[in-house]
């Protein structure tokens, strides 16, 4: 069986990984290359987290998919523990908390005091308490998806350039054909523009903005040796410590305005900036006269509901949609690839299947995602 995977994003380069270690044989195929700055798996760097309020599925997957990357090569991940400020007592930590422990995830719940004394450079203002995962930390994105498409050629699949089309009869490289048993497009924010309409089928592409600012002259407070990755998910804010001297990074999250991602200009917007900046007065005082010493322009690809879109298209024989990555896609690469593969094979895919259909075009209603550019809980 011959597969021809369109995106050599998170969840194209998986899928082909999978496809290949399942028997078929495969061409990966995208338009500018594994990790290329318009992609939404080329940042520098990526949470990976258990937690996920109640959800019991989600922290699986993650935990499954971190083997996986830590295989590819164990440099890709800086485990700085992710640390959630939360605002309530019964808010999405608290879910997390119960879960976490139910599965067996190490989680610390700290009291406000404990984690001034752990980490004094957090101000706790407005804090009830912290969650701590301590094996979770952070992967270098970009690097993490070319590693996982150079491992798709040795391990026998092609990996070519080529700008796919979609048309009613079919898929289109580079205004051929392709001759494969089946079609699998994980094309990310790109989905819209590339399919067209399709039933059931709604993702919004809302820019999102990462601002980094320098860290203090010989102050290594805000480094990943000393400081976790974090989230004030009732804020909108999630960021990193400063990793290879690039500066710590703040994510104001909230969507922008939608965006083709071929086309609009990646420049960081006053707003962003000084909303990041006042974000770093409130809670990390000592960073706050710092400069941006970098940016980041991207794009979410939001499902109404966050969760992933992962099934056949429904007019189109042998093509699978992969994608809906909706701001906390990438740390799941591997096991959306994993299981993306055995639906295409016609395999079992056995515990890995969800025991719901959130992965199937249905209807969404229109949850947090449209709301707020992407899955808050999240990063
Ligand atoms: C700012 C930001 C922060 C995020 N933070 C996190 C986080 O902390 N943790 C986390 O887990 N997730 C996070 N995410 C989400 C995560 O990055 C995405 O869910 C994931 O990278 C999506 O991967 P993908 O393979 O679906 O898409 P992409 O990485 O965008 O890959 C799609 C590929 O398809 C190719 N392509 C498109 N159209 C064509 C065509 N016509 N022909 C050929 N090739 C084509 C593109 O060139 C591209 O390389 C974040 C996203 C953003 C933008």
């Amino acid at each position: 069986m011959h597969v021809t995977v369109i995106g050599a994003g998170a969840f194209g380069t998986w899928t082909a990984r999978w496809l290949l270690r399942r028997g078929a044989s495969v061409t990966l195929v995208d338009q500018y290359g594994a990790g290329n700055a318009l992609s939404s798996s080329g940042g520098e760097s990526r949470a990976t987290r258990s937690a996920h309020g109640p959800d019991r599925f989600y922290p699986t997957w993650q935990r499954r998919s971190l083997e996986e990357w830590l295989e590819l090569d164990p440099r890709l991940f800086l485990r700085t523990g992710v640390l959630w400020l939360a605002r309530r007592e019964d808010g999405f930590e608290a879910h997390s908390v119960d879960t976490l422990d139910a599965l067996g995830i190490p989680a610390e719940r700290l009291t406000v005091e404990d984690l001034r004394a752990r980490w004094p450079q957090i101000a706790s203002d407005g804090l009830t308490f912290a969650l701590h995962e301590p094996e979770a930390g952070v992967l270098l994105a970009r690097r993490a998806v070319s590693a996982a498409a150079d491992a798709v050629a040795a391990e026998g699949g092609e990996v070519r350039i080529g700008v796919a089309a979609v048309t009613d009869e079919g898929v289109l490289i580079d205004g051929r054909p392709v001759e494969a048993d089946a079609v699998v497009v994980a094309a990310g924010p790109w989905l819209p523009k590339l399919l067209g309409p399709v039933a059931d089928l709604e993702i919004a592409v809302p820019q999102q903005e990462i601002v980094f600012f320098a860290t203090p002259p010989g102050d290594g407070r805000f480094d990943a040796d000393r400081m976790p990755t974090w989230v004030d998910y009732d804020a909108g804010f999630y960021g990193m410590p400063s990793i290879e001297g690039r500066g710590f990074k703040v994510a104001p999250d909230w969507p922008g305005p939608m965006v083709d991602p071929d086309r609009h200009e990646r420049r960081l917007t006053d707003e962003r900036v000084d909303a990041a900046r006042a974000y770093l007065r409130e809670r990390f005082p000592a960073l706050a006269g710092q400069p941006v010493s970098e940016g980041r322009v991207c794009q979410y690809e939001v499902t109404a509901d966050t969760h992933f879109v992962i099934d056949r298209h429904p007019g189109l024989p042998s093509t699978w949609i992969v994608g809906g990555g909706s701001g906390h896609g990438f740390k799941h690469g591997p096991a959306v690839g994993e299981y993306a593969s055995a639906l295409v094979l016609g395999d079992d895919p056995g515990d890995l299947a969800p025991p719901d259909d959130r992965f199937a075009l249905r209807p969404r209603s229109a949850g947090i995602g449209m709301r707020t550019g992407g899955d808050r809980l999240s990063r």
